[in-house]
């Protein structure tokens, strides 16, 4: 069988070298090449220096038409306005395509949507194996769990992310909701400052802590009077969601369009 050849969208970023160390070494695909924004300081940059590796012979460019053309399928991990056009494009190609760009509005989301009805499309706020396991963990607690226990949830970044609260932990908010069976829009308290009042029955907390260089720590507080679970993640190195997203990406040879998540990928 050929290998799938991947494409990177965003290979100059923090994620795009990490993935394209992972596309080097994982079995069964080869790198077709990366691109960043016009103008970006790295351009013609060979790949493998970038990402930290033997020289690969490719230089990163900003052409993403000639991607899509060498590209079965193409990872996009840059910035929500970008994605929102790259979806557009390949909405128009039909290539497959694994999105790991956060903080999406909903127009923007709604174009990631739309090129599913034409493509495979693998969406995840977090493509590590652990933090999927948090999330269905965390979905079976709340089932479990009564309102009893106040739901708060901890999140922390380095000091260069710019959507808060973090993609991750709306995903594990949005399944402490779906576990207790309501809407987390509906439950949600983001932010407290000053005289909030008493905290809520029934509602979601979330706090944000930045800084440094952490890759990405979450935890799910589940907390009742006199007793509490966590349940924690921690990533150590930006590489666990480079390797899930390839593995995402391999998944997709022959699927039908359709927006797939970690969990299908996975077999949840
Ligand atoms: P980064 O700022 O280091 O990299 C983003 C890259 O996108 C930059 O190099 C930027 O120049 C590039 N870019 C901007 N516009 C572009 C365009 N039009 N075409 C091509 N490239 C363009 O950020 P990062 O830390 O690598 O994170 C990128 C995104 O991935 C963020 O939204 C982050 O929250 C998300 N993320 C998701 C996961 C996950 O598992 N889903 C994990 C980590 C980060």
């Amino acid at each position: 069988m050929s290998e799938l050849a991947i494409g990177i969208l965003g290979g100059g970023g923090r994620m795009g070298r990490a993935l394209i160390r992972a596309v080097t070494e994982a079995r069964g695909c080869r790198l077709a090449g990366a691109v960043d924004a016009p103008g970006h300081p790295e351009r013609g940059k060979d790949l493998g220096a970038l990402a930290g590796l033997d020289p690969l012979s490719m230089p990163l460019d900003d052409d993403i038409d000639a991607l899509l053309v060498r590209s079965d399928v193409i990872i996009d991990f840059t910035v929500p306005k970008a994605t929102a056009e790259h979806a557009r494009r390949v909405g128009e190609t039909g290539t497959a395509y694994v999105v790991g760009t956060t903080g999406l509005d909903a127009a923007q989301q709604a174009a990631v949507a739309d090129a599913a009805t034409r493509a495979a499309v693998v969406q995840a706020a977090n493509f590590s194996l652990g933090v999927n396991v948090s999330i269905a963990v965390t979905r079976r607690l709340a089932e479990l769990l009564d309102d009893d226990f106040d739901i708060e949830i901890v999140e922390m970044h380095h000091r260069y992310k710019v959507d808060a609260p973090s993609g991750t932990a709306l995903a594990l908010g949005r399944a402490a909701a779906q576990g207790r069976g309501v809407v987390l829009d509906d439950v949600a308290d983001r932010g407290r400052d000053g005289i909030t009042g008493a905290r809520q029955r029934g509602h979601i907390g979330f706090a944000v802590l930045r800084g440094g260089n952490v890759a990405g720590d979450h935890t799910v507080i589940f907390a009742a009077d006199d007793e509490r679970i966590e349940v924690s993640h921690k990533a150590g190195d930006r590489m666990i969601f480079a390797r899930g997203a390839v593995r995402a990406a391999l998944w997709t040879a022959g699927k039908p369009p359709r927006l797939y998540g970690m969990d299908d990928v996975l077999g949840f």
